[in-house]
């Protein structure tokens, strides 16, 4: 099966909007590869006449602080994120849940921004940067915006921008302060090693005595898209962090997720067991 008919690998992001506009409708981005060319050579997506490769676009590889900032190159692949000092020390949420993508072999080469453009409900970087409330910078033929994480998203496996047209060239989120903190954590089936049975990433603010000033929890796959527990997250502001609490938390958490069966996951049942267990793991992680 022929997957492509010709492959470019362009040095700029200019470069790499203009080939994409020249052969709008029947070119594609690709960086890593390891959602794209399985889809295709499993029959998930028609093979595709350009791919248009974005990892040999230096700008697209870095990560650099500004200011009180973290800005995360769509092209940095979930290996340099685990290998990254600044990102080891303030995003913790972030790099726990790289460092479960695939094994290192896919690590080496996937990319955060095929994890976010891929629009899985429950890609575990997606639901990372979400509860960093991360911004994505997105480039397109009339110029540029940024976009939060929780507006990229309209249905599974689709973004709100269009990667046949426009480029998501990176990420923003602020540094988590002194008082802040972040945790993932996910369950997945025992042979698993693609998407998780249930993944939870926590932003937390915390007050004196463990009480929650400000909180932020991002579940997957609980949703259409990747979803954020606001009612979960409302009852907690003001709460100390206690047994009873989080127990209380996580009945709100139940109901405002929107669980489903898997044929090849896990029942709707067991995930709804699953989120007291994870809520619980965040928080005291
Ligand atoms: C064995 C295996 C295990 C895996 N395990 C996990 C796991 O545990 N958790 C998990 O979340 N995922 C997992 N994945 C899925 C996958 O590895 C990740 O989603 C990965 O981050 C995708 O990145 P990529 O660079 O390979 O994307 P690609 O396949 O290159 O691209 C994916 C999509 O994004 C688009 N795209 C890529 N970059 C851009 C860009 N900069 N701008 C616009 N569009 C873009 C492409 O056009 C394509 O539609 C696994 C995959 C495999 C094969």
């Amino acid at each position: 099966m022929k997957i492509w008919n010709q492959y470019l690998l362009p040095k700029t992001i200019d470069t790499a909007m203009s080939l994409l506009l020249e052969h709008e409708g029947y070119a594609r981005l690709i960086a890593g590869g390891t959602d794209l060319l399985l889809d295709i050579q499993q029959g998930r997506h028609d093979p595709i006449d350009t791919l248009i490769d974005i990892t040999h676009i230096p700008e697209l590889q870095q990560i650099t602080i500004e200011e009180d900032q973290i800005l995360l190159g769509s092209a940095v692949t979930h290996s340099t994120i685990l290998e990254n000092q600044d990102l080891q020390e303030n995003t913790r949420c972030l790099v726990q849940a790289c460092s479960g993508i695939g094994g290192s072999q896919v690590r080496n080469v996937a990319t955060i921004g095929g994890n976010v453009a891929h629009a899985l409900p429950a890609g575990d970087g997606s639901i990372a940067l979400l509860a960093l409330n991360a911004e994505a910078r997105i480039i397109s033929k009339d110029g540029e915006r940024w976009e939060l994480m929780e507006n990229l998203f309209t249905g599974p496996g689709i973004p709100s921008f269009d990667p046949c047209k426009e480029l998501l060239a990176c990420f923003r989120f602020s540094i988590p302060k002194r008082n802040e903190r972040t945790a993932f954590h996910r369950v997945m089936r025992p042979q698993g090693v693609a998407i998780a049975i249930l993944n939870m990433a926590i932003w937390m603010q915390e007050a004196d005595e463990g009480i929650v000033e400000n909180i932020r929890i991002a579940v997957g796959p609980a949703g259409p898209v990747p979803f954020r527990a606001r009612q979960t997250e409302d009852f907690l502001r003001g709460h100390q962090l206690k047994e009873d609490v989080i127990a209380q938390a996580s009945e709100i958490l139940r109901a405002e997720a929107k669980l489903r069966t898997s044929r090849h996951r896990a029942t709707k049942e067991y995930r709804k067991h699953l989120l007291g267990y994870l809520l619980k793991t965040v928080m005291s992680k």
